[in-house]
């Protein structure tokens, strides 16, 4: 496979380059440094609606959204008001205010079973704080993850699995003990009887089992609700708690989340993305007996110095408050639609093994083809260097996708028909660029 044709950036590359010198990577989040598809990452100036636009005057059709917040577009009037009409009452007052109040009812009406919630100031900062939170309520030490599953970057989540799926979990950071690894197991997605077998054995140990319900990291990697309701019953069973990460899923598949979507409860939730808006937030919540074990009412702590923040509440009310509104799901939806039909007649044509598999306004270009993936150990194993052809070939064009074969595209309410026809054009350009030269 040749090597991406790469576009020169000048002004990106300045300061990339200045940016190395005292950040490390250049970067302050590593995906973001270009490293799976080469090249130098876009130095970004300004964004509104469906656009961004770089340091060297380039304007690009975005569909990375900041990773999954902006569902309403970039710079949304309504967010950006409601932003600045906070911040003239101040940026923050480390005590209750009224905001705060809104966006929980909020949150406990629009989500199946939720009660309460606590804020946060990230998503990561939910899925630790829900997991002491379950061991607190639980007595129970261990953690079950799925392997192909991301929450954030707290020690006891960095973890993959052995040789066994059984076997302790080992850390994939430097600096995550393998004692505190030890306490993650990490199991297959889309394997309902390796997780029964490991309940029957371990289900006393296990706190908690987090996954993401709309598996979203590695690529999207859709479940079949009979796996998910599998994965609810043996938690009922075993006396472990159920928590969905819907830090990409949360108001995002459904104003419900993936709870709303599969009609499945978990104990507990995480969010994060979508509920800021755009603002540092997240939150974790559920029944009310699990979460009045919370420090002030309960023994279990958790805090935060900017939680609940003035600023990311009045941004995720917005948010939030748009899309209330439930035609914004159907309009997502359609426009989901137009994409993936647009792109699956390309592809007929060309004739490439790839797919475009998609979840309302959450889609993933499946390199490789086939069935449907639903574990990261099935993902084709070219599927990397074709998409940095792919990604490249999308970015010469004006279309601006995450710079990684693994991280889904987001599309938000800014993006209408016209720049949902422009994206398939520009894929299909850009697919038949990355399969040129090579036998069907
Ligand atoms: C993004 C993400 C997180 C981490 O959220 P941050 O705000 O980046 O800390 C956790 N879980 C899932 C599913 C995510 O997509």
């Amino acid at each position: 496979m040749s090597e991406p044709e790469i576009e020169p950036a000048p002004r990106s590359q300045e300061l990339f380059a200045r940016a190395q010198q005292v950040m490390p990577g250049g970067v302050s989040s590593p995906v973001r440094a270009y490293r799976a598809v080469g090249g130098s990452p876009r130095f970004i100036a300004s964004a509104k609606g469906a656009h961004l636009r770089d340091v060297d005057g380039r304007e690009y059709l975005d569909f990375v959204m900041s990773w999954g917040p902006l569902i309403l577009g970039h710079a949304h009037p309504a967010v950006v008001a409601a932003v600045q009409a906070a911040a003239a009452r101040g940026t923050s007052y480390g005590a209750p205010h009224e905001a705060e109040v809104e966006l929980a009812r909020l949150v406990t009406r629009s989500y199946p079973g939720l009660e309460r919630v606590r804020f946060t100031s990230s998503g990561t900062e939910a899925a630790q704080s829900v997991i002491r939170l379950a061991r607190g309520v639980t007595g129970r030490s261990r953690i079950v993850k799925f392997a192909g599953c991301y929450h954030g970057h707290a020690d006891a989540l960095l973890v993959e699995a052995g040789s066994g799926a059984a076997t302790l979990g080992h850390p994939s950071s430097a600096g995550v003990p393998a004692e505190v690894a030890a306490l993650t197991s990490v199991l297959p997605l889309d394997d309902d009887a390796a997780l029964e077998r490991f309940m029957a054995e371990h289900g006393r140990e296990v706190a908690a089992v987090l996954i993401e319900p709309v598996p979203a990291n590695h690529g999207l990697l859709l479940q079949r609700r009979e796996f998910l309701a599998a994965v609810r019953r043996l938690c009922t069973r075993h006396g472990a708690l159920l928590v969905f990460d819907e830090v990409i899923s949360g108001f995002r598949v459904a104003l419900g989340g993936a709870a709303e979507l599969y009609d499945l409860r978990p104990d507990l939730a995480a969010f994060g993305k979508i509920l800021g808006g755009g603002l540092p937030c997240g939150a974790f919540g559920g029944g009310a007996a699990c979460m009045e074990q919370l420090a002030p009412n309960g023994p279990t702590y958790h805090a935060g110095t900017l939680s609940g923040n003035p600023l990311a509440m009045a941004a995720g009310l917005a948010t939030i408050r748009a899309l209330t509104d439930r035609s914004a799901y159907a309009t997502l939806e359609t426009r989901g639609a137009r994409l993936e039909r647009a792109v699956a007649a390309a592809v007929h044509e060309g004739g490439w093994p790839v797919r475009l598999v998609r979840q309302g306004s959450l889609f993933w270009f499946s390199f490789g083809g086939g069935e449907a993936v639903r574990r990261p150990d099935r993902i084709a194993p070219d599927a990397a260097a074709r998409y940095a052809r792919f990604f490249h070939g999308c970015l010469r064009r004006g279309v601006n996708l995450a710079p990684s074969a693994f991280e889904v595209g987001f599309l938000s309410l800014a993006h209408g028909e016209a720049e949902i026809d422009q994206a398939a054009t520009v894929f299909a350009a850009a697919l038949r660029e990355a399969f040129a030269g090579e036998p069907r």
